[in-house]
């Protein structure tokens, strides 16, 4: 099946599926629809399945979305390569990205923190731990995991290793790398995915937990 075909417009009640943020993005001059999930790289569904760990032809994401009051079916796919290369570089809407959109995060880190806090960050070094550049070296290093990963699995033959390699390459994009960043006084933390994705650690933070929410942080 050509993978363009995967993308259908659903008619079951929208009310009921369309609970995921949805976009279009150009892939090589078409459109296609991807949900919030994939973009994030983790490409789970509510349940947390990652629809890469489909049978092949049954690996598409299923989540759904509105768009233009029509309900769409996110087209993200392992049949699709172009697409999942397209994928890696869509910012979030506006989310709180280091990689993606380090001058808002670092803003909004800094309305939680403050200025000295700021300052600190643009002062420390990669070797300064808990800080953004020491994130920043941690998630280099997560990269360059995956793509040996990338590589080795482009080679391997044998099922084990197949899946074993697959299982870092999942376990590297859903989990956090490095330890954290800590904010002012150690008193709030962020988490960070490899893709750059900055998280709220709202168990440390409870009482800014709403501030932090309005300026665009999910929650770890
Ligand atoms: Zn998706
Ligand atoms: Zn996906």
């Amino acid at each position: 099946m050509n993978p363009k075909d995967i993308a259908r417009l659903i008619t079951e009640d929208p009310d009921i599926l369309a609970e995921m943020e949805i976009q279009e993005i150009a892939v090589n001059g078409s459109k296609a629809y991807i949900c919030q999930n994939c973009i994030d790289g983790t490409h789970t569904d509510e349940t947390g399945y990652d629809h890469r760990e489909g049978e092949i032809d049954y690996n598409d994401c299923k989540n759904t979305g509105i768009i233009n009051d029509q309900l769409v079916q996110c087209q993200c796919s392992e049949d699709w390569p172009e697409l999942m290369d397209a994928i890696e570089g869509v910012p979030g809407l506006g989310e709180m990205n280091l990689l993606t959109n380090y001058d808002d995060t670092m803003l909004a880190m800094a309305e939680l923190e403050g200025e000295g806090w700021l300052d600190e960050q643009l002062n420390a070094t990669e070797s300064d731990e808990l800080t953004v550049p020491n994130m920043l070296k941690y998630i280099k290093r997560a990269h360059r995991e995956t793509e040996e990963n990338k590589a080795e699995l482009a080679v391997a033959t044998d099922p084990d290793d197949i899946a074993y390699l697959k299982r870092m390459l999942n376990r590297l994009e859903t989990n956090t790398v490095g330890d954290a960043i800590y904010g002012t006084g150690g008193w709030h933390r962020y988490m960070v995915r490899e893709n750059g994705k900055v998280l709220y650690t709202v168990s440390h933070g409870r009482t800014d937990a709403e501030k932090a929410k309005e300026l665009g942080f999910e929650f770890a």
